[in-house]
């Protein structure tokens, strides 16, 4: 990264965490996010959902941050790109510095987050994240209404793993992304929301997706990571029901039983203090 010795001190207020989830999941994912890392995170946070919820416990540990996008419930591309368009929309009118976007099953760790933003200016084109694939997607852009298509070839962060955007960057994006333009944008492309967000970045801004590999995803092997460096990640997942053994390597604190994700201990190692975990010295 590049220093700047000259950048103001980056405060956890400059940073937009946005979290992505859907109905269905705020009592299984959500829950276990807002009493573990959110509630380290409160202010920066914002839940963007597609349907209200009547339990008041979501609202409250959220402190009001929870937008209905009134996107639909539904895992298309039309659904998940209306999502990301209105977390744009928000982070702009938000006036905040960094845009991060993550899903309801990853936990972010806030201080390795604004430790690895600090070493950035937001004025400049900054995209962070882990890219889905070792080369570039190759996609086929239809412009003019479909007559002419030509192949585009960029990298993308996976939507999955985190990723962050500097305000710089994120303003350039707005003729593609704003007010529901991203949509048209993915569109274009026939892309997933995180593709179309690489394909605005780097095929049509000619910036580029700086690699970072302390945001982590399901589709990678989580118990590959050494354990004395989980502590340190910007972002974790969990392989869910599909392949729950694909989980961080954490000893001590809670059982696999008790915690399967393994989003208890590592919320339990980074804040001992927290009510709910076991405390130190006991066995
Ligand atoms: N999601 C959504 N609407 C849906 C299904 C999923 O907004 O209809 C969100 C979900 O909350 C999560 C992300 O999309 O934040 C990815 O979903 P999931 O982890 O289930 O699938 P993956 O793509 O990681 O296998
Ligand atoms: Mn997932």
């Amino acid at each position: 990264p590049v220093h700047h010795a000259a950048l103001p001190r980056l405060r956890p207020d400059d940073v937009f965490i946005a979290v992505k989830t859907t109905r269905k999941n705020h009592g299984p994912r959500l829950r276990l996010l807002l009493r573990t890392w959110i509630s380290r995170a409160r202010r920066q946070t914002f839940i963007f959902t597609d349907g209200d919820d009547p339990e008041l416990e979501l609202q409250e540990a959220a402190g009001g941050r929870v937008i209905n996008t009134n996107c639909s419930a539904v895992r298309t591309r039309q659904a998940l790109c209306c999502k990301m368009s209105v977390e744009y929309d928000k982070f702009i009118e938000s006036g905040r510095k960094w845009f991060c976007h993550v899903d309801d099953d990853n936990y972010v760790n806030p201080e390795s987050l604004l430790h690895l933003l600090s070493s950035f200016s937001p004025s400049q084109d900054i995209y962070l994240g882990r890219p889905s694939l070792d080369h570039p997607i190759e996609a086929t852009e239809r412009v003019h209404g479909g007559r002419t298509a030509t192949t585009v070839k960029f990298w993308f962060a996976t939507g999955g793993a985190g990723f962050c955007l500097s305000r710089g960057l994120a303003l350039k994006m707005s003729p593609w992304a704003s007010l529901g333009s991203f949509m048209s944008t993915a569109e274009r492309v026939r892309l997933p929301d995180d593709c179309t967000v690489g394909y605005i970045v780097e095929g049509l801004l000619g910036a580029h997706l700086l690699h970072s590999p302390l945001f982590h995803s399901h589709l990678e092997n989580l118990q590959g990571l050494p354990q004395d460096t989980v502590l340190q990640q910007v972002t974790l997942s969990y392989g869910g029901p599909e392949n729950p053994r694909n989980v961080v390597n954490v000893v001590g604190v809670f059982s696999l039983q008790q915690d399967p994700t393994r989003f208890k201990s590592v919320h339990c190692l980074l804040y001992p203090d927290t009510d709910w975990c076991p405390r130190q010295g006991d066995p």
